[in-house]
């Protein structure tokens, strides 16, 4: 199916996905048929229109959040597309790698406290890509560097 928003495709939904579409769909109807009836009989449409928009608008997110790959971007080493979905058919895979260097530190007398903290990630199709850029070194100040540890998110059929 082609229908997508923001790169979150139907086809990709799970049970979870489609028990927001459907709510998004009974939320819609429930604003439709308050709208209508107000329009015969002159019925007071205002608990309809909220309720309804807010079952619609709790579904919609559901929905949307449930297609919306796991793990998305630029491989940061060749450049390749990286999209990873748990919901596909296709085994993805991708390598994110977290790293935390050492904090800056400001000293008051006995008091240490941590004044910046030095975290990044990068994102890779492969974990040879991973291993092969060398700006996965976190260096702040001096020559401060840190291990880095590859969390690698796979599916498997
Ligand atoms: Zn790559």
């Amino acid at each position: 199916m082609a229908l997508s928003v923001d790169d979150a495709r139907l086809s990709d939904l799970s049970v979870g996905g489609w028990l927001g579409v459907g709510l998004a769909v009974l939320g819609i109807g429930i604003v439709a048929t308050s709208a209508g009836e107000w329009l015969l009989s002159g019925a007071d449409p205002i608990a309809g229109l909220v309720g309804g928009g807010f079952v619609a608008l709790i579904g919609a997110a559901l929905a949307h959040d449930n297609a919306t790959p796991d793990e998305e971007g630029t491989c940061e080493h060749c450049g390749a597309h990286v999209r990873v979905h748990s919901s596909r058919d296709t085994a993805d895979e991708a390598v994110l790698v977290r790293m935390s260097g050492r904090p800056r530190r400001i000293s008051l007398g006995p008091v240490s406290v941590v004044a910046q903290r030095q975290t990044t990630e990068h994102l890779y199709c492969s974990g040879e890509c991973a291993s092969e850029d060398t700006r996965a070194v976190i260096t702040s100040d001096d020559h401060q560097a840190t291990a880095a540890t590859a969390e690698v998110s796979q599916r498997v059929e």
